[in-house]
């Protein structure tokens, strides 16, 4: 580990987490990534983090200029599976009716949406709370059309934040703040855009239920409910509300800015494990998932289209026959250069790798097992 690199958000120390074996990444659009991430966690404030070196922004550079959101759903939301219902609700959908029942918000008011992507938050949002106006906000123009189009959209702002000129009711950071390179100093920099009573939404991946985010090369903050909170109570903010249940395998913290460094008891967070040791878990189960793909012999099917099953295709090469998608939106279309196919549709005797979390694969594979397809279980976690 280069000496030089330290804590993107406190300075700290840090301290290397083994990653060599996984061999490879994927970017958050879905592409086999050619090298192993550089994970370390930080000895002063514990946060599970890519090392930031000159390296790590090159890649970055390259990933982002090439960035495709939702590819394999030719540019749909992801459906966000309620575990066990089978029943899919759009995560934009949950957050905003999350944030509706809290009963906070006016019937009017102001929305920034920071890094607004595709502009699926802002038309979930719009849909709930008709009466506001919303602002979007980018790194380019690429989607400025589409996103102007969305009902109560004032506009997508492009270039520097501090630019806006103005303030919001409510700011939301929906799977933005993991890309970010200087998270505490960035979530200080938001507070000048608050209106005094202000809310902040953020809402990132849960280091504590995703060991395949660990995977994801542009994400460089691997955040549990506990770093998180610390790092927002850190840039000025009190957590209100922090939960793991909105939407599966994400934290959804909502907070406001601090008024007064004061007494002020913030929400306690549902698991208080920094997530060091679910890091070291995740990379030690996610090592024997890597050997099993490997020690598959000939042709294999690989379940899912996403992160965890692009990953384990760049594993297994030449070998993969196809990607198995339950979501009508995926199969019928190709992914690295290989069919996704329904379930149904797998030839039997192709072995199927399951790259999902032992508990969720278990509960997939017995769903489907009436089709009498073979399915191989992942291995079971240490
Ligand atoms: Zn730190």
């Amino acid at each position: 580990m280069a000496a030089t690199v330290k804590c993107h958000l406190c300075d700290g120390p840090l301290s290397p987490l083994p990653t060599a074996v996984l061999r490879s990444q994927v970017t958050s659009d879905c592409r086999a990534w050619p090298s192993a991430p550089n994970l370390a966690f930080c000895q002063s404030c514990d946060t599970v983090q890519k090392l930031i070196t000159p390296a790590w922004h090159t890649d970055i550079q390259q990933i982002y200029a090439d960035y495709a959101m939702y590819g394999q759903s030719g540019g749909a939301e992801q459906i966000s599976f309620d575990l066990g219902a089978g029943a899919g609700m759009a995560r934009s959908a949950r957050i905003a009716a999350w944030l509706a029942g809290w009963g906070l918000l006016p019937k009017q008011g102001e929305l920034l949406d920071i890094g607004c992507g595709n502009g699926a938050f802002l038309k979930a949002f719009g849909a709930s709370q008709p009466g506001w106006t919303m602002t979007g906000c980018e790194l380019d123009e690429r989607n400025k059309l589409a996103i102007e189009a969305i009902p109560g959209v004032a506009k997508l702002h492009v270039g520097p934040m501090a630019a806006l000129g103005r303030q919001f009711d409510l700011v939301v950071l929906v799977h933005a703040l993991e890309h970010v390179v200087d998270p505490v100093s960035f979530l200080a920099s938001v507070i000048p855009l608050m209106r005094p009573g202000a809310h902040l939404l953020i809402q990132v991946p849960d280091l504590m239920n995703s060991p395949f985010d660990l995977l994801i090369a542009d994400h460089c903050s691997h955040f549990s409910a506990v770093t998180l909170s610390n790092a927002v109570t850190r840039a000025g903010f009190v957590v209100e509300r922090l939960v793991d249940k909105c939407v599966a395998k994400e934290l959804t913290l909502l907070c406001r800015q601090m008024v007064a460094p004061t007494t002020e008891i913030p929400e306690e967070a549902p698991n208080s494990d920094s997530g060091v040791m679910a890091a070291q878990a995740h990379l030690a189960w996610l090592a024997d998932l890597a050997s099993q793909a490997q020690a598959t012999e000939g042709q294999v099917a690989i379940f899912g289209s996403s992160i965890s099953a692009t990953w384990l295709a760049s594993l297994v090469g030449q070998r993969l026959q196809c990607f198995v998608d339950e979501d009508p939106g995926r199969s019928g279309r190709s992914h690295m250069g290989r069919p996704i196919v329904g379930p149904d549709q797998v030839p039997a005797n192709i072995p199927m790798l399951v790259p999902l979390r032992p508990d969720i694969a278990r509960s997939v594979i017995g769903r489907l097992s009436g089709l009498g397809r073979c399915f191989i279980e992942p291995p079971a976690r240490q």
